[in-house]
């Protein structure tokens, strides 16, 4: 069964993050109905929680119904079940919303982060590529989950790759389309960015080109936002299999993969502490202590 899971979500994971900008253009952000706090589909209950810690404090609309007009009608798409949007709207609070608001200050998303946010309960399938989509943003205004109804809300590792790595690698586009990043970094790899078959590409080898992912290969703005959310949201030992993986990978003589992706971080790094004066060792902390102390009953009851 595991196997089967893993051949699963190789391709989710790449394509996911493959529409992450191919839809820029595509918003449908200003079609898309005012906030109804009085709809009695689910429950009154719900929609005032969402009112009172999504579009109160951020401006977000969070929508969980299948909004017809934010939907990609290639696709069959189900609702989220009304238990798992509950979950998930709770866990974005605690696990994205709250760390920014910690570590960044209150108004940092209400400023720069999505105006939309659309769960959706299935996958994206699409029979003919054989592929399937996680998520899509779309001009950093609206961000799509997809297949939030087979998600295990308390496991860690699946929140990460349906949600939350998603998440911090859009926000970083965002960053990065409003204060650009120092146009060396393009140059480090140059060489071997491939916007056309990236994919075939393994993440053993990715990283041993000096790529945190597979999909990082791809282009410059890709691999900039793809160190970002992977070391902000990968554990310990995570991010070190990835660097040492990387080490095996020589790029000349005195270079390897890992000392590739280490300068990469740097610059990174460098570029959100001057550019947004955000610390992102104190950003993955607060995430980490998060992740790692996560309590789902607990969150659920906004008590933590
Ligand atoms: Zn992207």
């Amino acid at each position: 069964m595991k196997t089967s899971r893993l051949y699963l979500i190789i391709p989710i994971l790449t394509l996911a993050f493959a529409s992450c900008e191919e839809k820029f253009s595509d918003s449908i952000f200003e079609d898309v109905p005012a906030l109804n706090v009085d709809s009695t589909t689910y429950t009154y209950e719900f929609d005032k929680w969402l009112y009172e810690n999504y579009t109160v404090p951020y401006n977000i609309q969070f929508l969980y119904k299948l909004e017809d007009l934010g939907s990609d009608f290639d696709y069959n798409l189900v609702p989220a079940s009304y238990e798992k949007a509950q979950q998930v709207a709770h866990l974005a609070i605690y696990l994205w919303f709250d760390v920014y608001k910690k570590v960044v200050g209150p108004d940092f998303l209400k400023q720069y982060g999505p105006r939309i946010i659309h769960l959706i309960g299935s996958y994206a399938i699409n029979p003919s590529q054989g592929t399937i989509k996680l998520g899509t943003a779309e001009g950093g205004a609206k961000i799509t989950l997809y297949g939030m109804n087979p998600m295990d809300a308390t496991n860690i590792d699946d929140l990460n790759q349906f949600i939350f790595h998603t998440m911090h690698h859009e926000f970083a586009h965002i960053l990065h389309q409003t204060k650009t990043y120092p146009k060396t970094y393009e140059t480090i790899t140059s060489e071997t960015y491939d916007p056309v078959s990236w994919s075939t590409r393994s993440e053993k080898t990715a990283n041993e080109l000096g790529y945190v992912t597979n999909y990082a290969s791809m282009q410059a703005r890709e691999d900039f936002v793809e160190v970002i959310s992977c070391y902000i949201t990968y554990t310990d030992s995570a991010w070190n299999s990835v660097l040492t993986q990387a080490a095996e990978g020589k790029i000349d003589d005195q270079t390897t993969g890992r000392d590739i992706i280490e300068q990469k971080f740097a610059i990174c790094k460098t570029w959100l502490a001057d550019k947004w004066n955000i610390d992102i060792e104190e950003l993955r902390r607060e995430v980490q202590y998060r992740q790692s102390h996560m309590d789902l009953e607990k969150v659920m009851n906004d008590e933590y």
